[in-house]
């Protein structure tokens, strides 16, 4: 199924590893507020220091505009990473140059180095092929375990793969397995849900799963527009209007896949005092706007959920940040947690949605990466991917 090498199909005794990690992770008063990706990645950081490898990890962490800039710094990754480990982790204040030479020189078997955020040098992000040699040069061999970026093609992830015997980590195969399955070879019924903000973000995705799912069901402010294309006046909701003849199209190809909400919450405004009402679809009230979806749509859902052999979800059914619009979204994770179906979960919103409501347990597959589970739902290739060593 993973047509790529993984680091258990190479031999790692007394090679320097350069690991391409995701450990853009929240950083708060100088310390990592959650921990979850570096989590996610300690089956192969732990391998490969049990096979006797030296590590050298590196990861980009949050968007710094110029340069260096000590809020995006990695060191109190290293520091953490250095507790979950129980021994000492070194720190190179640059990921290239003489700085991280040297560090990644002075490695023995067993040591572990991280090298600072790749983003601080604005070659990262245009995949610049001197950068790639730099970051090559510090290692014998590279791998990738950064699922949550290896939709994009940088130096760090794509450009450096070309240049070392570059593999797999756990992490990477276990996502490509999961997400990739459940594209090719799901067992059925297939269902997927999209909800969030906008369709705009997502055509590529509803397009892909409209050929592969059994059912597509749309919740969240992406339904807006479809109710708009429908003829349907929304009133003051969120909508894209250069989306319309889209989310028409898409409508007309979905041959009744695409299920849409049958009732939804709205809500004059959103302030603390607001007026808030279930109203079966239909048109919506000037000054009134949609905010979640009602009721009869949750179990509606709940029964197709209930009969499904997979689901894969992705955005949140209303804007579940503020509790009077967060039943959809938590009583749509109960539903994907009781189901017997695999289930996964890609992306942000809907991943912190089945962590506040405590079913983090009950899923099968959570997946560490947003947009890359997106650019797999729609049937992209990621670069990240393509470019390590086929098996
Ligand atoms: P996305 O990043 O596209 O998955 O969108 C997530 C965001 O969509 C969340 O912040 C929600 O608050 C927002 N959202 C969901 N439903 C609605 C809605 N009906 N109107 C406006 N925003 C929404």
């Amino acid at each position: 199924m993973f047509n790529k090498k993984t680091i258990a199909d190479i031999d790692l005794k007394g090679k320097k590893a350069l690991v391409r990690v995701d450990f853009n992770v929240p950083i708060k008063d100088g310390k990592v507020s959650d921990d979850t990706r570096i989590q996610a990645a300690m089956p192969t950081i732990k391998y490969l220091l049990d096979q006797g490898a030296a590590l050298i990890l590196c990861s980009h962490l949050g968007r710094p505009k110029e340069g260096p800039d000590p809020q995006f710094s990695m060191k109190p990754v290293a520091d953490h990473l250095s507790k979950l480990l129980g021994k000492p982790v070194a720190f190179a204040e640059d990921c290239i140059g003489p700085v991280a030479e040297k560090a990644a020189k002075a490695l023995k078997p067993g040591d572990v180095l991280v090298l600072e955020n790749t983003r601080f040098h604005k070659e990262e992000t245009k995949n610049d092929e001197a950068m790639s040699k730099q970051l090559a040069s510090l290692a014998d061999i590279y791998v990738n375990d950064a699922f949550g970026s290896a939709h994009r093609a940088h130096s760090s992830t794509e450009g450096v793969a070309h240049i070392l015997p570059a593999v797999a980590g756990f992490l990477m195969e276990k996502e490509i397995q999961y997400l990739g399955g459940a594209i090719s070879n799901p067992k059925r019924p297939f269902i997927a849900i999209l909800g969030g903000a906008k369709i705009s973000d997502k055509i590529g995705v509803i397009r892909n799963l409209l050929t592969k799912a059994d059912s597509v069901l749309i919740g969240g402010g992406m339904a807006n527009t479809f109710f708009k294309a429908q003829g349907y006046p929304v009133g003051d909701s969120l909508v894209e209007d250069e989306a319309l003849d889209t989310a028409r199209e898409l409508l007309q190809q979905s041959s009744g896949k695409l299920r849409l909400p049958v009732d939804v919450v709205i809500a004059n405004s959103m302030e603390p005092n607001a007026e808030i009402k279930t109203i079966s679809m239909g048109p919506v009230p000037d000054g009134w706007r949609i905010l979640d979806v009602g009721p009869e749509t949750v179990s509606a859902f709940a029964k197709v959920i209930a009969g499904a052999g997979t689901v894969v979800w992705n955005g949140p059914m209303g804007v579940f940040e503020d509790p009077r619009f967060a039943k959809g979204t938590f009583e749509l994770a109960k539903s994907v947690a009781e189901s017997k179906a695999t289930s996964i979960i890609g992306g942000g919103d809907s991943v912190s949605a089945v962590n506040k409501a405590g079913l983090a347990d009950k899923i099968t597959h959570i997946s560490t990466g947003g947009g890359a589970s997106l650019e797999m739902l729609e049937g992209l290739a990621l670069p990240g991917v393509a470019a390590l060593l086929d098996k």
